[in-house]
């Protein structure tokens, strides 16, 4: 073998030798390529069945979004009917109270004011006459042996004859007259701005239409007469010390013979503090 033929034969093998080399680095970068393709398919799938798993929660999201809605609606619902129920309670609670309110102030069988009514509009009228200083007088009434109208006639006529009384009792006095059922077939009345003489001669012209009135009953016609106590309320003098001095006026009338009026004496200036009867 020449010299020439082993330099060609070594070259040859060296050319082989760098075609298996490069086709060996071919082969690396294919199994690269392959790997990479590998990924992305796995990242592929993996952002499909991300994808699916965020359809499904958007559904399952959807789903309690409209249960949560339909609970809501039901609610309202049913707020708005309690919120009914309730305005109508409230209503129903007022009306009650002022029913009570009216038991509380109106006398039910003859229409005037109730005795604890009648003292507070009393006190009232009191203050304005401190105020005023124009006089302030009441009167205090029973009717006479009204308890035999009862025996007698029973007691449903009574309730007749005391009903028949308040109208005229009422219509004896003026519009700012405050007149009232103390109880039973006791009557009073607060008279603002009236003093002792001109507060006797209402009650007397009371006294005589009563004795003069009739209450028709089952065809017959029931009398009655009243006794009245007057007195004029003085400067300073609580109420119901004035009440009691007219108290003390009627049962006088009543022992001077009844259907009278009585006046009661003068309360003396800083008498106040003596002599309070039991209410
Ligand atoms: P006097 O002249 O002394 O006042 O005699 P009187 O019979 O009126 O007095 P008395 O206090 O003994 O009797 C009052 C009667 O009034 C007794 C009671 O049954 C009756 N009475 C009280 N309230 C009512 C009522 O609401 N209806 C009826 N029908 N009677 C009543
Ligand atoms: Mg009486
Ligand atoms: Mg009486």
């Amino acid at each position: 073998m020449s010299a020439d033929e082993s330099e060609e034969e070594f070259s040859l093998y060296a050319h082989e030798q760098a075609v298996i080399r490069q086709a060996e680095a071919m082969l690396e970068r294919l199994d690269e390529v392959a790997e990479g393709v590998r990924q992305l398919a796995r990242a592929y799938q993996d952002g499909y069945h991300e994808s699916r798993r965020l359809v499904r929660i958007s559904d399952r999201m959807q789903l309690d979004l409209h249960d949560a809605n339909r609970t809501l609606s039901l609610q309202t619902r049913e707020l708005n009917a309690l919120n009914a129920t309730l305005v109508k309670e409230i209503e129903r609670r007022e009306q009650l109270e002022q029913e009570l309110r009216r038991i509380a102030s109106v006398d039910e069988l003859t229409g005037l004011h109730t005795r604890r009514h009648l003292l507070e509009l009393g006190e009232h009228e009191l203050k304005r006459m401190a105020r005023h200083r124009r006089g302030l007088s009441v009167l205090l009434l029973d009717l006479d042996h009204f308890k035999r109208v009862n025996d007698v006639h029973g007691h449903v006529a009574g309730d007749r004859v005391l009903e028949h009384f308040g109208t005229l009792f009422r219509s004896a006095l003026r519009e700012d007259d405050v007149p009232g059922r103390f109880g039973g077939e006791e009557f009073m009345a607060v008279l603002p701005e009236i003093r002792l003489e001109a507060a006797a001669e209402v009650a007397e012209r009371l006294r005589a239409r009563v004795a003069e009135a009739e209450t028709q009953w089952k065809g017959e016609r029931l009398r009655v007469t009243v006794s009245i106590g007057v007195a004029e309320v003085a400067v300073d003098e609580p109420l119901e010390r004035a009440i009691a001095r007219a108290d003390r006026a009627l049962y006088v009338a009543k022992r001077n013979g009844r259907d009278r009026v009585e006046l009661a004496e003068t309360e003396l200036p800083g008498a106040s503090g003596q002599d309070v009867p039991d209410a």
